[in-house]
């Protein structure tokens, strides 16, 4: 099997093509690259051939470096294989930027061109960034970029380097640091490619039959380079990287290694020659991969995000894929579902109990579509198409032939359960129905449907556009085909699935309700409100507990906590936490849609800072707590709810755990989810910060039975349920 293949032509251009067999898209991996080298060398050392072309046979360039392999060095190699397969990369890399040419004169290379169909990702950018000229057809669907800072890496083929070298460090930035990709309009327009052609091959082949010498010699291999905005030891520069490392600090507030190492990269690298650049960017790269987070980010968000999205655990069942979807209640929730599906290509009826009410859920696609348009990702005649896809109605009629019926009415039982006969009395007799509910049993409900095994739980989370995570839950009497309906339907949707068992809240809201509630609970003991969200933001949570109960809405949370109550009885444990919470909803604080929460905000709804009146009410105590110990209540809040939900089988994948509450509540995305933080603290030292926290502060820190058995064995979760391993 060959990745790359190379063809000689009359005229004495090398066509060297990237077609990695059984695959949509071009990966590089360890195999490829030495292919890759070894033509390179071949086409070098023809006399016949005057230049070299790479381009790729699939309708894109590349996705990147294959991340399992990377994964892979370092597991075999440790830190020096690690070090070595990227110095052989760089080696290989810096063949073509030199192409042959004397290194005195700088003369007699060979040119050598890069010619992209489509999408140019990580790798797939860096190789042609080695080339002499980039040349992009004209594909406005195409991503151009290095977005490896988005799982705990950063560009180590070279990019960090050329690209800082190539655009100046102000100028690198938002691609390096923040993963920012661009069409080929915009990166040309950026500077990160050179041409945006009709047919690039044909372009790039013309350009190696004429270019010049100089046309080969990059600015950073010419004398008296000088990097562009200036290096660090110059004043404009001093100030850019003085900018850039505070900016840095305060976006990751330092618990993500890659940001920081790649910062490190540049500025260390702008001060010795280009070949000792490359060997720092590889220094750092090693230290970024060696590092526990970097491993646990690849492995979450690439590795087992991937797989979850492939159907990891999609039960057995021919293709269920949508042709139709039913979607009753085209409320906040509803009118979300209907634009991700219809985005999606599937036809959609959205039903309302009132007309006016089903034409704004409709009417809510049309909203996000102008703006779409007015921000040029979309067209008129993409949006005609999008609409025409939804139906709005009353008529339950119109679900005759829907295969998916999502319901998004009311929390109301009654409601929902009226919904389901009327439907049910419609649609084809192997449709699938499945539920929206966030807080009401998938069991009980089923109880409406004739079709029991037909019936699951699909909950999305709200924006529904933006949020990934699509939480699938099985009641009681859930059957394999509705949860492989329910994954196709994911899927087509370009969502990120988790599965999981029937139980109060699922797994996600389980495990968000208790971050909030330590916070607020925080909050009544006299803790300062700014250290408490302080504290969460530097563990690298996006919302501190606070601001993230304004944004769900605190009568929300005071009706959560009356049905909770309700259901519990004298076992309820969060008494004090009410207390604030009801206070808050008769003070008329409702949270960010009231304009008035813990926060307060301006009339434009600007989030200001936290409201004063708190500090009447529960005045600050004198002696506020540890950094540690807060942060440890926080993170162990969420964590413990996590390892109880898989003890009690509503996970049956810490995989699912992990992803899950990454992608669903924002769980401190370096640590990789909760399993993989535990891994890394190591479950003995969890249990010791477990007792620690129940002896001061009670016993909802009480360890899990399964992770004390775990520390007494020395085990963690990967290492036992990982990948492929049982659950609990
Ligand atoms: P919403 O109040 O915005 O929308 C509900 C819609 O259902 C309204 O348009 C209403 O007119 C319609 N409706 C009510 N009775 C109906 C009937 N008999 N026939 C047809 N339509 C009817 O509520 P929402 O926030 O969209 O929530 C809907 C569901 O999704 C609830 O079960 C909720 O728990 C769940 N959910 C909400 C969120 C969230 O963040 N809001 C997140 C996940 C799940």
């Amino acid at each position: 099997m060959t990745d790359f293949t190379m063809q000689k032509d009359a005229e004495g251009v090398a066509i060297i093509t990237w077609d990695v067999p059984g695959k949509s898209m071009n990966v590089l991996s360890l195999e490829g690259a030495a292919e890759l080298d070894a033509l390179i060398g071949d086409a070098l050392a023809d006399e016949a051939v005057k230049g070299i072309v790479i381009t790729s046979g699939k309708k894109d360039f590349a996705a990147g470096m294959d991340l399992n392999v990377i994964a892979g060095m370092r597991d075999n190699g440790g830190a020096q294989g690690v070090f070595d397969g990227i110095m052989s990369l760089h080696h290989s890399l810096r063949k073509i930027e030199r192409a042959g040419m004397d290194p005195k004169t700088l003369k007699g290379g060979k040119p050598i061109a890069s010619a992209l169909p489509g999408t140019a990702l990580g790798i797939g950018l860096e190789l042609p960034l080695a080339t002499h000229r980039i040349f992009a057809a004209d594909n406005p669907k195409a991503r151009i970029g290095l977005p490896e800072i988005m799982v705990g890496i950063f560009p180590g083929g070279g990019g960090t380097i050329r690209l800082s070298r190539k655009l100046g460090a102000m100028g690198a930035a938002p691609f390096l640091l923040e993963g920012k990709l661009s069409d080929p309009k915009k990166a040309k327009a950026a500077g990160l490619i050179d041409e945006v052609v009709a047919d690039p091959v044909a372009s790039a082949r013309e350009w190696v039959l004429n270019a010049s010498d100089a046309d080969l010699v990059k600015p950073w291999d010419q004398k008296g380079y000088k990097m562009p905005g200036g290096e660090p030891f110059h004043p404009a520069g001093f100030m850019t990287f003085v900018g850039a490392s505070a900016m840095v600090h305060g976006k990751t507030m330092g618990v993500y290694p890659a940001a920081r190492a790649l910062l490190s990269a540049v500025y260390e690298g702008a001060q010795v020659p280009f070949d000792q650049a490359l060997k720092i960017e590889a220094r750092w790269f090693t230290n970024v991969l060696m590092n526990p987070s970097s491993t646990a980010m690849i492995r979450s968000l690439f590795i087992n995000k991937e797989a979850l999205e492939k159907g990891a655990n999609r039960p057995d069942a021919p293709d269920q894929k949508v042709a139709r979807v039913g979607i009753l209640g085209a409320g906040m929730m509803g009118a979300g579902i209907a634009y991700v599906s219809a985005m999606a290509g599937i036809q959609v009826v959205l039903i309302d109990a009132k007309q006016d009410a089903a034409e704004k859920g409709k009417a809510y696609s049309e909203t996000l579509l102008d703006k779409a348009i007015s921000r040029k990702k979309s067209t008129e005649e993409k949006k005609a198409e999008v609409l025409g896809r939804i139906t709005a109605t009353t008529d339950y009629a119109a679900l005759e032939g829907c295969d998916l019926i999502v319901e998004a009415v009311f929390e109301d039982p009654g409601v929902k359960a009226d919904v389901t006969a009327k439907a049910e009395a419609v649609i084809p007799q192997d449709a699938i129905f499945a539920t929206n509910t966030s807080t009401l049993p998938i069991s009980d409900l089923a109880r409406a449907s004739a079709r029991p095994d037909q019936f699951i739980g699909i909950h999305f989370f709200s924006p529904v556009d933006k949020m990934l995570l699509v939480e699938i839950i099985k009641g009681r009497e859930t059957g394999p085909r509705a949860v492989a309906k329910a994954l196709d339907f994911v899927r087509q949707i370009r969502k990120t699935p988790i599965v999981v068992n029937d139980a109060r809240f699922f797994y996600a809201n389980r495990c968000i309700i208790p971050y909030i509630n330590e916070g607020v609970r925080m909050v009544a003991e006299g803790v300062n409100p700014t250290l408490v969200e302080n504290a969460a933001k530097m563990m690298g949570m996006p919302l501190g507990p606070l601001q993230l109960v304004d944004e769900t809405s605190i009568d929300l949370g005071v009706k959560v906590a009356k049905a909770t109550k309700a259901a519990m009885g004298d076992a309820y444990p969060d008494g004090t936490v009410d207390e604030v919470l009801f206070w808050m909803a008769d003070e008329g604080r409702l949270g960010r849609k009231a304009n008035a929460g813990f926060y307060a905000y301006d009339d434009k709804g600007k989030r200001q800072g936290l409201w004063e009146g708190l500090d009447a009410k529960y005045p600050r105590a004198g002696d506020q707590p540890d950094l540690h110990d807060i942060q440890h209540r926080l993170m162990f809040a969420q964590t413990l709810e996590a390892v109880r939900a898989l003890e009690d089988g509503v996970l049956e994948d810490i995989r699912e755990g992990d992803v899950g509450a990454i992608l669903g509540w924002g769980f401190a995305p370096w640590s990789g989810g909760p399993f993989a933080w535990l891994d890394m603290l190591g479950a003995a030292r969890a249990v010791e910060i477990c007792d620690r926290l129940t002896a001061a502060h009670g016993e909802r820190f009480a360890a899990p039975a399964l992770l004390r058995e775990m520390a007494a064995k020395g085990q963690g979760f990967y290492e036992r349920f990982g990948a492929g391993k049982q659950a609990a």
